[in-house]
């Protein structure tokens, strides 16, 4: 069966709904194929940024997200010792209507999202159906083959066709374009334990030692534990076995010793290969790559989410009235690596420096905590942990809504 849209968006990730939902509002017919059944995904990024929640605001979706279950993150705060501990970031300090990270479940963000979206009548979104082969004739893009989860398959043929289908891109593969790797000197294993009701914490507090650092997150009716150490070494923590980790995990943070338990097997421990990458072109006539499927960021500052929505709004900002209008010519995909190039490009660079600075001398067993002379001037200039906290909520050049996607929040 061959059918047609104005623009079929390739994954249903944040990236992809956010993209989906806009032009659905400029009036552009979209089609969203997501693979999956439904958005529940363990700790696939679920850190909201001040940047990120505004945007929901002039969205209009703003009170919907409010009421979403949530934790709220506000400060982050490296122990040096048993007595003292130092504030790196600060995010209280922004001049921001939410001067906070929101800890909230993706899979609740992507749908609140969807939901949206279907209230636009050209906005259809297809679950349980995977983009298996780009159409490509006469050197363009023409859309996408695609195959359902009952094994049906056809192809829906689009005047552009967007990559959001992340950091393993089969799109991007197909249309031969390769992101470039740099180098990272860590892996992040996620898992869970529980939360006491008593248990005021709303702060991210990372603890090191012996060579590994500890996030404990708190989140709403539990706690979110983030382990980073060397890359490579998930073989050897699983041949090991869950005795040894929570042992691992218990050193570093005495107060969790009364849970570790609760991980029955390694199976609870979840690998995340850290990746960060990014594409030198992100486009090809007729195809767009944004979000992870055009640069997989590292975990550090929590900001892949928040990177990705931001390259959706870009784009639908950009695009939209040429979609419209059923022409998108090259020129104009190349203006949205245009705009969004120097925000990743920085982000990167910071994580890339944060990573040889700060995380490579930990897991290297050189330091236990960040460079004196950070700690130092934390410690003596509180103000200074405004930066940090700038950088990692706010970030280079946030994008708003445009008009035509906005809405008050009666009307949403
Ligand atoms: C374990 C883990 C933890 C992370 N933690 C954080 C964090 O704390 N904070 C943060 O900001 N970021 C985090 N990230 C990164 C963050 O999740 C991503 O940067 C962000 O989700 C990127 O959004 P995206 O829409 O570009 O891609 P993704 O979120 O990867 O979405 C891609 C979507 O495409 C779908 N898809 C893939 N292939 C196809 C296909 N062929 N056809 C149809 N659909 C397809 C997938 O099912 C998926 O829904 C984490 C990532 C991982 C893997």
């Amino acid at each position: 069966m061959t059918e047609h849209t104005g623009c079929v968006v390739v994954g249903g990730g944040p990236a992809g709904m956010v993209l989906g939902l806009l032009l659905a509002r400029a009036g552009v017919e979209v089609t969203v194929l997501e693979k999956h059944g439904d958005f529940l995904r363990d700790f696939r990024g679920d850190t909201v940024h001040p940047t990120t929640i505004q945007l929901l605001d002039e969205l209009g979706l703003g009170e919907r997200f409010a009421k979403l279950p949530q934790s709220q993150l506000s400060e982050i705060i490296f122990p040096i010792d048993e007595h003292r501990s130092v504030r790196i970031g600060d995010l209280s300090r922004l001049k921001v209507r939410y001067p906070y990270i929101a800890m909230v479940p993706q899979w609740d963000l992507l749908n609140l999202l969807a939901e949206a979206g279907r209230e636009e009548a050209s906005f259809t979104l297809r679950m349980r159906t995977e983009m298996t082969e780009l159409i490509q004739e006469s050197g363009r893009v023409r859309g996408v083959r695609y195959r359902t989860e009952d094994g049906s398959t056809g192809e829906l043929r689009a005047d552009l066709t967007v990559a959001c289908d992340g950091r393993g891109s089969i799109a991007r593969q197909q249309a031969k374009l390769r992101p470039k790797e740099f180098p990272v000197p860590i892996d992040a294993w996620w898992f869970r334990l529980p939360r006491k009701p008593e248990e005021q914490l709303a702060a991210l507090t990372p603890r090191a030692g012996n060579s590994q650092v500890v996030l404990v997150i708190p989140r709403e009716g539990f706690l979110q534990l983030g382990y980073i150490a060397r890359k490579g070494i998930d073989p050897q923590l699983r041949a090991r076995g869950i005795e040894r980790f929570r042992q691992d995990i218990a050193s570093i943070v005495p107060w969790l010793a009364d849970r570790v338990d609760e991980l029955a097997s390694m199976d609870d421990v979840k690998h995340l290969d850290v990746r960060l990458n990014r594409l030198d072109r992100w486009h090809v006539d007729g195809l767009l790559c944004i979000g992870d499927a055009a640069h997989a960021m590292s975990p550090v500052g929590g900001v892949g989410i928040n990177l990705a929505v931001q390259d959706a709004v870009a784009a639908a900002t950009l695009l939209a009235e040429r979609l419209r209008r059923g022409t998108v010519t090259p020129d104009k995909l190349a203006k949205v690596r245009s705009r969004r190039l120097l925000p990743t490009i920085l982000v990167q660079s910071m994580q890339r420096l944060m990573h040889r600075a700060v995380v490579a001398p930990i897991v290297d067993g050189r330091r236990a905590g960040p460079p004196k002379p950070v700690q130092a001037l934390m410690e003596h200039v509180p103000q200074a942990s405004f930066v940090p906290a700038y950088l990692i909520g706010v970030g280079f050049r946030p994008e708003h809504a445009p008009a035509f996607a906005r809405r008050a929040a009666s009307e949403s």
